[in-house]
């Protein structure tokens, strides 16, 4: 579980996060939902660890986690602009996080398997990046902060720069892989339709405060304000 209690973040006299709280129950798949500027991708750091918040505190299952660095925090993360090892196999990239963390060779060769036929890029396994696509890039990025086997995966719009139709395979690949694999995951997007169709919850995110938190249903039955009802309303 997450839980993110009353933070507050700004840049110079710039407000980016105002008084954020957000619970998010072990397991859920979530979705941080808004308009560009909104404050999503900040939000997502201060829980990865990657910014420190001003005020306000997270704990992660349970512990605080507001003055922890990211690798203490037993979160994985894939952000848009996924920086893989370009030199490193598939493999060598997914089998990383193991290799600092001194697992043995055994374990590695069997983690990374497993993972790797989870993500189906079992028979990619001793490409280069550069010779995949740019979904299963995604997807070896998503293998890679699977394999430390995080409690919490957070994806910074994880399939931002793809065609929509690889975005749709995804998307798609996604929810069964949560089905299956139960990690508490907060996914960042700004697209609507993206939001109602993955995610068990959804948290609406609006010049740094949270609009409303509610179910899919919730959120398009009984927006809290104009705002909501506008962001999600039919786009024509
Ligand atoms: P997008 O959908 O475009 O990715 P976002 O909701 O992820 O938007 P953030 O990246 O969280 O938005 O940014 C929120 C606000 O904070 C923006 O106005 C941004 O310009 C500002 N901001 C973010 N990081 C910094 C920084 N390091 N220095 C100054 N301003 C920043
Ligand atoms: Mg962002």
């Amino acid at each position: 579980s997450i839980e993110i209690s009353q933070v507050g973040k700004h840049f110079g006299d710039f407000v980016a996060l105002d008084d954020v709280s957000v619970g998010i129950p072990a397991g859920r798949l979530t979705a941080l939902l808004g308009p560009s500027g909104g404050g999503k991708s900040t939000l997502l750091r201060i829980v990865a660890g990657l910014e420190r918040a001003d005020t306000g505190r997270v704990e992660i299952d349970g512990v605080d986690a507001t003055n922890l660095p990211p690798q203490k925090r037993n979160v994985g993360f894939v952000f848009q602009h996924y920086a893989a090892f370009k030199h490193l196999t598939v493999r060598r990239n997914v089998a990383f996080g193991l290799e600092i963390r001194k697992r043995s060779k055994d374990e590695i060769t069997r983690r990374v398997d497993e993972l790797l036929a989870l993500v189906h890029l079992g028979q990619f396994a001793e490409r280069l990046p550069s010779q995949l696509s740019g979904g299963q890039r995604q997807r070896m990025a998503l293998a890679r902060a699977l394999a430390v086997e995080p409690t919490v995966l957070l994806l910074d719009e994880p399939f931002g720069a793809l065609d929509a139709k690889v975005r749709k395979e995804l998307r798609d690949w996604l929810r069964r892989l949560h089905d299956e694999v139960h990690v508490t995951t907060v996914f960042v997007t700004h697209d609507q339709e993206e939001a109602l169709e993955v995610a068990d919850e959804i948290v609406v995110i609006n010049e740094g405060r949270v609009e409303q938190i509610g179910s899919p249903d919730d959120l398009y039955d009984r927006p809290a304000n104009e705002f909501v009802m506008r962001f999600l309303g039919p786009v024509t």
